[in-house]
């Protein structure tokens, strides 16, 4: 069984707000976009990992990953939206017949792939796992200035990896772009839109996603506690 691993770093970062992108900024002195590529190339279970990073910085990157021995990864360009990146790289992956796939933000750079021991035999056809955590705080569904409370104890946070059997990823993909969706902002939606069921691996770890400028320092005391 091969699992091929999608890296998605093709955000333009517009709330991080810096001139260096995002995922090329540096936590505990490596860049977001490395520690994220380290996870899934430094795991036996993932056979082979493509990156998609916005044209302008395709360079850049790979000068950068060239410095970590990382040069023979493959990078291409992304999509307008999150879900136009992943459809790109999942037709590329396409060539190389992959059985499962781990779909996976850069901008979560803390993410341990050891981990994925345990997560990727719990992938089975019709069923993919979401890494998250049970929701910590009350939340609240808004509409027409009205708030209604959900019921904590069934609320999930879901983080990325998501990991699905490599078919069925794709062709929830491809219909949902045929049906004019391009904006989801993870797969697992998807996935459940075209029929197939979702579970959630407790992630008990930090898998801060590195959004505004401030996350950035909050991801340099977690990984100091991590590695102390
Ligand atoms: O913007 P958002 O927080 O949803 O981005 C999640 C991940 O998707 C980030 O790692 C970002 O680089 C990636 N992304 C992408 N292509 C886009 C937009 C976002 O690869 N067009």
């Amino acid at each position: 069984m091969k699992t091929a691993a999608l890296v998605l770093a093709a955000g333009k970062g517009r709330r991080f707000n810096n001139s260096t992108p995002k995922q090329l900024h540096k936590l505990g002195g490596v860049e977001l976009l490395v520690r994220s590529v380290k996870a899934f190339t430094a795991s036996p279970q993932i056979a082979f990992v493509v990156v998609v990073v916005d044209d302008d910085l395709k360079e850049k990157s790979a000068e950068i990953l060239s410095q970590y021995d990382l040069s023979d990864i493959l990078m291409i360009p992304g999509g307008r939206s999150r879900q136009e990146s992943v459809i790109k790289g999942l037709e590329v992956l396409q060539g190389n017949t992959p059985h499962k796939v781990a779909i996976h933000d850069s901008a979560r750079p803390l993410f341990k792939g050891e981990e994925l021991v345990e997560i990727l035999p719990l992938v089975k056809p019709g069923v993919g796992i979401v890494v998250g955590k049970p929701a910590s705080d009350t939340i609240y569904r808004f509409v027409n200035d009205l708030a209604t409370p959900l019921e904590r104890s069934s609320l999930w946070i879901a983080e990325t990896p998501q990991c699905f059997m490599f078919e069925e990823i794709l062709a929830a993909h491809w219909s949902a772009s045929q049906e004019r969706l391009h904006s989801a902002t993870d797969d697992a939606q998807l996935y459940i839109e075209c029929g197939g069921k979702v579970a959630f691996y407790h992630y008990d770890s930090p898998n801060l996603k590195i959004t505004y400028p401030e996350d950035l320092q909050i991801a340099e005391v977690l990984l100091c506690r991590d590695s102390s």
